[in-house]
This record gives C-alpha cells, sequence and structure tokens, in this order.
C-alpha cells in the first residue's frame, strides 16, 4: 500500500532531483553544513553523499546534543554522585569522556548514576526517594521545554536539575563567525525547528546571509533541501525556506517557545569541541534556582580534559572534515571502543559512519 512517506521516498523524483542538483551545481565547489544527528542517519542510511556530484559537499556540524556537551559538566555530575546524590542522565551520555572519565566508569566505581527515559522519571525517582537527585538536563531546544514544563510543575525539593541545554542557532552563527569551514549553505534541523520555526533562524540570518533549508528526515526532503539551496546560491539569494511544512510551522511552537522563556535565561555556554560562544545555552531563572543543582550545590571543577591524542573530533564538530578523515576512525575508534565523544552518541557523526560504513564520496 502506497504510504504518505513513500511520497517522499519515490525513486524517480529523487532522480530528477539529483539531475538538477547536477545541473544547477555545475563545477562550482559546494559545501553546506547541517546540524542535526537525525539528517546524518538519513543521508548516511540513504547513501545521498554517493548520488551528489563530488563538488557537492555535505557535512555536518554541531548537531549532536551529547558530543557537545563540555567535558567539565560531565565532571560536574560526576563530583555531585561523589557527594551522595542520585544522578540521573539519558543513556547516550553515559559514556562520554571527560576529566574525571565517564559517568559509566563513575558508575562502575559505585556512585548512583542511572539512566532514565526523561526527566519525569527522575522526577518520580525523587518524589519516591526522598533522597536528592539531580537530573542531567542535556539536549537542543527541543528537549528543553520538556525541561522546562518539568521546572513549572513544581517538583520536589530534593529534585534538581543541572542544565547543559544548548540552542542550535548561535552555534551556526559561531560557525560562520568562526570562518574555520566553508559554509555555502545551511540544511536546517527538522526537530528543532518545529520548536523555534522559520523566525528562530532570523537573527543567524541577518547577520551571515547564507541559504538555509529547513528539511525533515526523508530521502527526498533532503535532496529538496540540498536542491533549493544551490537554486538559491545560483539565483544569488539568502533566505530562510521550509520544505519541511507539514511539521515545521513559519512561528514555530509558541507554548514551547513560551515555557522556555518563563523557566530559562540565555546565558554565554561553552560547547565541546568549539569554545564558547554567547548566549548559546539555557541556565535556570532565578525564580526556580532552588531547582538548579548548580545553585544548591557548591562544587568546583576543574578544567582538566583535553580531548585523546589524534581525536579530531573539535573539527569534525565545526564541520571542518568528516568522519573518515579522522585518522583513527574504525581503527583505534569505533562503537564498541570509542575514543572521542563524536563516536560515542548515536547523534555523533562518527558512530554514524562507523555504523553505517562509509560511502564513497
Ligand atoms: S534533536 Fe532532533 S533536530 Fe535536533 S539534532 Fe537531534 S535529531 Fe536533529
Ligand atoms: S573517529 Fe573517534 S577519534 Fe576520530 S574524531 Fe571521531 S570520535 Fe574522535
Amino acid at each position: 500500500m502506497y504510504s504518505f512517506v513513500d511520497a517522499y521516498r519515490d525513486g524517480k523524483t529523487a532522480e530528477q532531483v539529483i539531475k538538477y542538483i547536477k545541473q544547477e551545481a555545475g563545477d562550482r565547489r559546494i559545501r553546506i553544513v547541517h546540524v542535526c544527528g537525525t539528517h546524518e542517519d538519513a543521508i548516511m542510511k540513504n547513501g545521498i553523499r554517493s548520488m551528489l556530484p563530488k563538488n557537492v559537499e555535505v557535512l555536518m556540524g554541531p548537531g549532536c546534543p551529547v558530543c557537545t556537551v563540555p567535558p567539565n559538566k560531565i565532571d560536574y555530575m560526576i563530583k555531585l554522585a561523589e557527594e551522595g546524590a542520585i544522578v540521573t542522565t539519558f543513556g547516550d551520555m553515559i559514556r562520554v569522556p571527560a576529566g574525571l572519565g565517564s559517568l559509566a566508569d563513575a558508575k562502575a566505581r559505585g556512585l548512583d548514576i542511572r539512566i532514565v527515559y526523561s526527566i519525569h522519571d527522575a522526577v518520580k525517582m525523587a518524589e519516591k526517594t526522598g533522597k536528592e537527585v539531580v537530573h542531567f538536563a542535556v539536549g537542543f531546544e527541543t528537549t528543553a521545554p520538556t525541561t522546562a514544563s518539568e521546572i513549572i510543575a513544581k517538583p520536589p525539593e530534593n529534585f534538581s536539575i543541572y542544565s547543559a541545554h544548548l540552542l542550535i542557532p548561535p552555534a551556526m552563527e559561531a560557525l560562520l563567525e568562526m570562518g574555520v569551514t566553508q559554509v555555502d549553505g545551511f540544511i536546517d534541523p527538522g526537530h528543532v525547528s518545529t520548536i523555534i520555526g522559520e523566525v528562530g533562524y532570523r537573527m543567524v540570518q541577518a547577520k551571515y546571509p547564507v541559504p538555509q533549508v529547513i528539511a525533515g528526515f526523508e530521502p527526498l526532503d533532503i535532496l529538496f533541501s540540498i536542491a533549493l539551496i544551490i537554486k538559491q546560491i545560483k539565483e544569488g539569494r539568502a533566505e530562510i525556506e521550509n520544505t519541511y511544512q507539514r511539521a515545521v510551522k513559519p512561528e514555530g511552537t509558541p507554548r514551547a517557545l513560551q515555557l522556555l522563556d518563563e523557566v530559562f535565561v540565555k546565558e554565554d555556554a561553552s560547547w565541546r569541541g568549539i569554545g564558547t560562544i554567547p548566549k548559546s545555552g539555557l541556565q535556570l531563572r532565578s525564580e526556580y534556582q532552588q531547582y538548579d543543582a548548580s545553585k544548591k550545590h557548591d562544587i568546583l571543577v576543574e578544567d582538566n580534559y583535553s580531548m585523546p591524542a589524534g581525536c579530531k573530533c573539535g573539527e569534525v564538530l565545526r564541520a571542518m572534515i568528516y568522519p573518515w578523515d579522522c585518522p583513527l576512525f574504525n581503527k583505534g575508534c569505533n562503537p564498541d571502543n570509542p575514543v572521542g565523544p563524536c563516536m560515542v552518541s548515536h547523534e555523533g557523526s562518527c558512530y554514524i559512519a562507523a555504523r553505517y560504513g562509509v560511502e564513497e564520496i
């Protein structure tokens, strides 16, 4: 039976779009950057890079909410657990290396670190145990509204969060500002866009006008977005277009944005492999500081982590190289024995590349 999504997987249409891309790109080198683990997964799963002409490149930037969490935040959680708190975190976060090892190492040492599927599970845990429970609140604009709604619902006093929530548009802006990699256009992330809408990218657009196209996760969504970016480049335009209108409204999700604004304030934040990006992180407003672990617990962490020798995660996260350009890729570093954070998370580009096998590009 022909389903709704089949329309976005149609081979004949894909052939036409690829033909268009080849024709319009000519032999100009075009580098398109996306910032989303699910886009990378779809690109690898469908072999999209191998369909494109060699001069059209698509690289993943800082689109993994786990890989980009700075090591000192993980160390902070380990120290909290050492002080006797129950630390809750999402599964992907537990193996990411930091200065004091990973949360998994700390758990193996006997510290009370538990994996939860949602922040709500952590709140329930706090209600049941009566012990201090600190949730490691990680994720982009997609996850942060859920954190906000739990905080607004007034969890018990023994519950708090340590926020490592990060925002995508400031990271896109930073990538353009750093100028370390050629960015001719952005494929904007589907889920994040459902929250922030087309309007969420306007600040980036105003400062650094490059074509941006919001895309869904089917092969044709991605191919269309590449075609539209190339069309904009050819026509000398730099606009925000939306090929994912079935999910993304121009204004995003106002209720979620309102929640974020009510609970969080934007602060400068450190991104692993990138550095500090102005107003790119979310911290709890002072009205909610009783739920802010960083205010409740006086813990000092040192910045004593450096990327493992040979690991190119910093370059991968800045869209300077592909994972397979790293000399350790699939040699010293693989999903069973990850060296850097990009090989740990399911949304990390090294992990995704290793899982699907490297394409001929
Ligand atoms: S949260 Fe969704 S949109 Fe954001 S990076 Fe992950 S998969 Fe992509
Ligand atoms: S392949 Fe491994 S070592 Fe290389 S950049 Fe990726 S995570 Fe780091």
